[in-house]
């Protein structure tokens, strides 16, 4: 009800592994360093032992941060990482280096906003599909992952997790640590305005003269409910995060006939057919679109089940930027699988896998009506298939439809569209605050931090900024 909402200090929009992770951290749970625990990085732990009394949060993440190297350019990610889990990179199992306590008095109201349930991604990834990630990198603060697998009775498969017990430890998280009354599920947002009009944001309404100064923004959107219906809302926040991910919407080969119903973007679409029957070993054969590791799932997935597949995709197989030429052949043997398949089995040289083609160097032109799906080489050459469904997994885009000109103008490059690996938007590296809009935070794959051990230290860093915001910082 607009007419007698207060703004909420912070809303956050997403509920995935981000999400879940900032809501703990304003929730009034602070890290501190354990007593006498000893950090591996000599110089971080020098650093570490200057102030021990003072929460990690409350300390220059700066100043900790300088001179980490690791998997992530973010220092801020880094550093939360190797307080996590100090060793790991080299193999070690050395335990984390924090203790938590749970101070109330510097909890911040907030609310987290999402669509399905908390996990974000982790819902929608094949339940049976196996983490590129240790599993123990699938953890967030305080409840390691491996813990709440023994209590399972469950096992990791070549220190790997399957996807769904990471949505179901992410179910567990936000119960376990008493996070639920923060999150509403089952919420779309619509539209996120500045309400003053000295930024970007267009002024959207001005009848409400005591929200006219200061950073105050509206959310809108709506609840979905059990009758399929929609209630709308409208909040009013001071400090909105963008959580949203980056799997909503696929990307597309942009060809003629890709609208048609026989043309699917996403995995499940594969998994539903299947469990449909609305193809099997007999049909004719699937199109896989795409050389990453969704594509590689889905032909693992159509393998199974011998559907018979054509693999279509742009790069050389032995392309170093190809991503099965990037990971160790021991720790994702069915990856490497999937390569040599891709490899020893092309439409010119029939090799030892049954109901498998690949079409390396190749790209669609045009899908039609009657199923057939015309591709070309790097030659020219043009080649039609009769196809009974086309799967294209080529990645994904942020929807960032709810901002103004699409969030545009919040990435590093203004004039095209944010992109997690090409183009995130531009936030300060020690708050993520979004540089075009202060009040505004991006954290995960939209801040350019693609793994769930790394969106973590986004989640630091906001809680950081929020907290000075708030004064809840100690005297
Ligand atoms: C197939 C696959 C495999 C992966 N494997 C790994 C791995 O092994 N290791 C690893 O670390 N990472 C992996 N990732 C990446 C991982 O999923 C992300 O790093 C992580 O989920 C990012 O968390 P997030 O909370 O930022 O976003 P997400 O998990 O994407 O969650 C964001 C949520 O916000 C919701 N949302 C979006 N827009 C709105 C809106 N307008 N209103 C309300 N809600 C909205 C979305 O529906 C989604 O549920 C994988 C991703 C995929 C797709």
């Amino acid at each position: 009800n607009k007419s007698d909402s207060k703004p909420l200090p912070i809303v956050i929009i997403g509920n995935g592994p981000s999400g879940i992770c900032l809501s703990y951290l304003l929730s009034g749970y602070v890290p501190y360093i354990k007593k006498g625990s000893i950090h591996p990085h000599p110089i971080l732990h020098r650093k570490l032992e200057e102030t021990p009394e003072v929460s990690i949060i409350d300390q220059d993440l700066e100043y900790l941060s300088e001179g980490l190297e690791g998997r992530s350019q973010s220092p801020v990610a880094l550093l939360f990482d190797t307080l996590q889990r100090p060793d790991t990179d080299f193999g070690g199992t050395v335990d984390s280096v924090l203790t938590w306590w749970n101070e109330t008095n510097r909890a911040i109201p907030h609310l987290v906003l999402g669509r399905n349930p908390p996990g974000g991604a982790w819902h929608f990834i094949e339940g049976s599909m196996i983490t590129l990630s240790q599993g123990e990198w699938m953890g967030l603060p305080d409840l390691p992952f491996k813990d709440w697998l023994r209590k399972k009775r469950r096992g990791l498969r070549n220190n790997r997790a399957t996807a769904e017990d990471i949505a179901q430890y992410y179910l567990h998280y936000v119960a376990k640590k008493g996070l639920q009354k923060n999150f509403i599920c089952g919420t779309v947002v619509t539209s996120v305005r500045k309400r003053n009009n000295d930024s970007f944001f267009p002024e959207k309404e001005k009848e409400d003269d005591q929200f006219a100064s200061g950073n105050l923004f509206q959310v809108d959107g709506f609840i979905k409910n059990m009758s399929d219906g929609q209630q709308p809302f409208s909040i009013y926040a001071e400090n909105v995060v963008l959580a949203t991910g980056t799997y909503d919407s696929p990307t597309k080969l942009k060809v003629h006939g890709e609208d048609l119903p026989f043309v699917h973007h996403k995995l499940s679409a594969l998994e539903e057919a299947v469990k449909n029957k609305r193809i099997s070993m007999t049909s004719d054969p699937i199109l896989i679109v795409g050389a990453g590791l969704t594509a590689a799932d889905a032909i693992l997935f159509a393998h199974h089940f011998s559907i018979p597949v054509i693999h279509v995709f742009r790069r050389r197989v032995n392309d170093p930027g190809l991503i099965f030429n990037q990971l160790p052949q021991m720790m994702y043997p069915e990856y490497h699988k999937v390569h040599q398949m891709m490899k020893e089995q092309s439409v010119a040289c029939a090799g030892p896998y049954e109901c498998y083609i690949s079409l390396p160097e190749h790209h669609v032109l045009s899908f039609r009506g009657n199923k057939k799906c015309v591709v070309q080489d790097k030659n020219g050459h043009q080649k039609v298939f009769n196809i009974s469904l086309a799967f294209v997994l080529i990645g994904s885009n942020p929807n960032l439809s709810f901002l103004p000109n699409n969030g545009t103008d919040l990435a590093i490059d203004n004039e095209q569209p944010v992109n997690s690996k090409r183009n995130p938007i531009n936030v300060n590296p020690f708050t993520y605050e979004c540089v075009q809009e202060k009040g505004l935070y991006a954290i995960g794959p939209l801040a350019g931090d693609n793994f769930v051990r790394f969106v973590q230290g986004g989640a630091l860093a906001i809680a950081s900024s929020l907290l000075k915001k708030a004064n809840k910082n100690p005297p």
